[in-house]
């Protein structure tokens, strides 16, 4: 008999405790498909673990992330926490810092029956370098890669190295060595940031060379970012720096149908972190009202990453499902259905399939 799959949840701020307790009741309907049982941690972060512990992220919260098979990492309102010395860390942040997070992927598609702000079906990934870049947060060693020498001037670094470089390059050539188009393209703004964006290329570029049956092209940022609009068809596999990452993903998530369906995965050589692009959103915390398919996509990457692909492939299925009809929809793409609705439908539709 294999070891339990020890999976620590946490429930985050906002919408978190509802999209969270969808997540989990889905994850139980695919349970017959799992090769092995399940054991779910959970722990409070956010302003729940303020409040009863004096941080928003515990550091026997981030000891049981790293003990744990994989984490499933609710929303967090980190823009409304007190300072650090009063408590207020980003959960989100600390998670990559701590458990070596490098890469963030990222994909957006459309669905069958889903109308979507595109006007052509698109399958891509992005691959966000997670670590360094522009995030001031977690880019250095020691203290943070902004600050104010007086009160008008405030600077930020960005840092770029070559082995983050080279580490999110081979996820996104390995990523794309297997699926069907084998394509990557590099996004960069080297004509600006030359010594920066020029090693990150210089990495993809080394990189390329080891995936003779990827093919490989280089494009500016804002030049993706219009053909994103234009036709994100066109594209496969984006690598990229951290916050070009978290731009271009948002875009693309929201020409496929919405922040709601935009799972990620955050995964490093030992540890993976499954959470929503979106943020908490607060105006509809507590309403029923949160898609929880963002959560559930994520948590479909991280058991497609941690072997599970049966249970990966039956929940991917069920949604496909679900999102074909506007009347198993939730509200946020034109449905009638509340989150607790919805959740029941999906987790029937797995249910269904999982005998
Ligand atoms: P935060 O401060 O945590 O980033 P936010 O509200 O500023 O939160 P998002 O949470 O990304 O940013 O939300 C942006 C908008 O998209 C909000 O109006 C929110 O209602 C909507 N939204 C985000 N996620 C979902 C979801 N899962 N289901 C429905 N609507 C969502």
């Amino acid at each position: 008999m294999s070891d339990p799959l020890k999976l620590l949840c946490l429930e985050g701020d906002g919408i978190g405790p509802e999209i969270m307790a969808a997540t989990l009741a889905v994850l139980q309907a695919a349970s017959p498909a799992l090769n092995r049982e399940v054991k779910i941690e959970r722990r409070a972060i956010g302003f729940a673990a303020l409040e009863t512990e004096g941080s928003t992220i515990p550091k026997a919260v981030v000891e049981a992330a790293k003990t744990a098979d994989g984490v499933i990492l609710g929303p967090v309102s980190h823009n409304s926490y007190p300072p650090v010395d009063q408590g207020g860390r980003n959960p989100s942040g600390v998670l990559r810092k701590e458990l070596e997070l490098f890469a963030n992927r990222r994909p957006a598609r459309t669905w069958p029956g889903l109308d979507a702000p595109s006007r052509k079906a698109f399958d891509l990934v992005v691959m966000r370098e997670n670590l360094e870049g522009f995030y001031a947060d977690r880019n250095m060693f020691a203290g943070g890669g902004e600050f104010m020498p007086e009160p008008d001037v405030a600077l930020a670094f960005r840092k770029v190295t070559r082995s983050a470089s080279m580490d999110i390059a081979r996820a996104g050539f390995e990523l794309a060595a297997s699926r069907p188009s084998k394509h990557v393209t590099v996004i960069h703004k080297a004509n600006v940031m030359r010594m920066t964006d020029g090693l990150f290329l210089d990495c993809t570029r080394a990189v390329a060379e080891e995936y003779s049956s990827v093919t490989f092209d280089e494009m500016l940022v804002d030049a993706a970012a219009a053909h994103l609009v234009r036709d994100p068809s066109r594209f496969d596999v984006l690598i990229t720096t951290n916050m070009f990452g978290d731009i271009l993903s948002d875009l693309a998530s929201e020409l496929a149908g919405g922040l709601g369906l935009a799972g990620s995965l955050n995964f490093g050589a030992h540890h993976a972190v499954a959470q929503a692009q979106h943020g908490s959103a607060p105006d509809i915390a507590g309403k029923d009202m949160a898609n929880p398919v963002s959560l559930i996509l994520s948590t479909e990457m991280l058991l497609r990453h941690l072997g599970e692909i049966a249970a990966a492939d039956l929940i991917r299925a069920s949604v496909c499902t679900a999102l074909a009809l506007p009347e198993t929809r939730t509200r946020d793409l034109h449905g009638a259905l509340g989150t607790r609705d919805f959740t029941e439908v999906l987790t029937n539709l797995v249910e269904e399939s999982a005998i």
